[in-house]
């Protein structure tokens, strides 16, 4: 039996269910087989059959009277029939088969008195060690499946996955692609985060870690430039790309995206990459994810794990919207077939937004990818309808910083200031100041345009931090 484990650990090792056989005659093994019907593409090769195969060779004869066959698991129907046409003088088994064997498990083909005049049986010889080598394959192997199935993020059939190649490096955000599928809220779509920490970061040693979440349909690489500038302090940089947009999964249909989805995948995703806690964590969003990043501070204020700091570049004014913007969501939602690039000319203007303009609208290479943009338009068409800002209480103290394009056409400054809206947004989100704007130059892409400007602007979330020093204008909560 001992001589059949061996052969069993051999079946393991080829990656196949480890069991394994010796025929045995006069004290001597005639014969040696293990299971491998999955190398052999064979559904008899089973262990039992191996070696009577062998042994039969070996003994220039299919009847083996006057042999034994060691066998680490009890036998199937099939090897229990073969076993009584070669007319073995003894079968000797470890472990029991409760779900195949034919060795009275299942069924006892050897008890059939009509069927079985030679072979005597003997049970449990050895079983736990043979047991134990199954029970440890499956562990294994279940968890090699695991490993396999997350690394592999297997494309949904209800999704599209954009191919890598249609995706310029050059306009990548420089830190680490890192991908996820299993959390709950991304229902099995693939989501692309660029991370400087890289995949499986343990908690950063970074003083600062900085959310950024592009406007739509901007991907991760809008804020290559300040990434580079804000990594290049220690600070850890995490930049998503929306389910349905970038290299992240985009589902067929409008209905299966919402901002309640990518809500529960920002929260997700800080309790993954271990961002929530007191670990100085800044949201940073972009013209329309503001509505998303002002949810989501609210929601981890009201779970007692606040963030740290709310940074609004270019959102679009709720209460008056412009309207490119409004025009811009409308088709969108209306035009299946929309030139993106084109719709995009009144607000990514200038040579240094073209290569993006098309990058952007080259991660739909045909309109049936474009339902996430649908879902993502009408949600934030229903925003700006929704005519007044729930407050909720004050809960927490944390920075809050709204910059502003002094060119921009989608997401322009209000008329009345800033002041008002920066109080709103505390308001929103729970928030006792201190509050702080700035205008720069450049238009409704901001971190593509003026990177410098923001960078400097960054240190308003540091302690201690001066508005006026750094080119800040100060607000009051009303
Ligand atoms: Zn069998």
């Amino acid at each position: 039996m001992r001589a059949a484990l061996e052969q069993a650990r051999a079946a393991a090792e080829a990656g196949e269910v480890p069991v394994g056989a010796v025929v045995v005659r006069a004290g001597e093994i005639v014969g040696r087989g293990f299971n491998h019907p999955i190398g052999a593409h064979d559904p008899s090769a089973h262990a039992e059959i191996e070696a009577l195969r062998d042994a039969a060779k070996r003994l220039g004869n299919y009847r083996l009277d006057g042999c034994t066959l060691y066998v680490t698991l009890e036998p199937c129907a099939m090897c229990a029939g073969a076993i009584l046409h070669a007319r073995l003088d003894r079968v000797v088994w470890g472990a029991a088969e409760p779900r195949t064997g034919a060795g009275g498990s299942v069924l006892d083909l050897f008890a059939q008195a009509a069927l079985n005049h030679h072979t005597a049986v003997t049970t449990g010889v050895l079983a736990d060690d043979a047991a134990s080598l199954l029970t440890e394959f499956f562990g294994t192997r279940r968890v090699q499946q695991r490993l396999q199935a997350l690394a592999g993020h297997p494309l949904r059939d209800d999704a599209l996955r954009t191919p890598d190649g249609l995706f310029a490096p050059a306009l990548d955000c420089g830190c680490a692609s890192c991908f996820y599928s299993d959390w709950p809220s991304l229902g099995g779509l693939r989501l692309h985060v660029k991370d400087s920490a890289g995949q499986n970061a343990s908690p950063s040693a970074a003083a600062r870690q900085w959310l950024l979440l592009p406007g739509m349909p901007a991907q991760q690489g809008l804020f290559r430039e300040l990434a580079a500038g804000l990594a290049a302090q220690g600070d850890r940089v995490v930049a998503p790309d929306w389910l349905g947009l970038g290299r992240s999964d985009k589902p067929k249909k409008d209905q299966r995206l919402s901002d309640a989805q990518q809500l529960a995948m920002l929260q997700d995703l800080l309790q993954h990459l271990q961002l929530d806690g007191e670990r100085g964590l800044v949201v940073v969003a972009h013209g329309d994810a503001a509505r998303l990043a002002q949810a989501l501070v609210a929601k981890q204020a009201a779970l007692g794990r606040p963030v740290q700091g709310l940074w609004l570049i270019n959102p679009p004014n709720a209460a008056a919207p412009s309207a490119d913007y409004r025009l811009w969501l409308e088709q969108l939602q209306r035009k299946l077939a929309l030139d993106i690039a084109a719709a995009l000319q009144t607000s990514a203007t200038g040579a240094v937004m073209d290569a993006d303009r098309q990058q952007w609208a080259a991660q739909f290479p045909d309109k049936g990818y474009r339902a996430g943009l649908r879902a993502w338009a009408r949600d934030a068409l229903a925003a700006l309808d929704a005519a007044a800002l729930t407050s909720a209480p004050l809960k927490q103290t944390m920075p809050i910083l709204i910059s502003i394009g002094e060119q921009a056409r989608w997401w322009p400054a209000p008329s009345q200031g800033l002041d008002a809206w920066l109080a709103d947004v505390a308001v929103a989100t729970g928030t006792a100041g201190p509050l702080a704007s700035q205008r720069c130059a450049g238009g409704d892409w901001l971190p593509l345009q003026n990177s410098a400007a923001l960078l400097q602007a960054s240190r308003f979330f540091d302690a201690g931090a001066q508005p006026a020093a750094l080119g800040l204008v100060s607000a009051t909560l009303r």
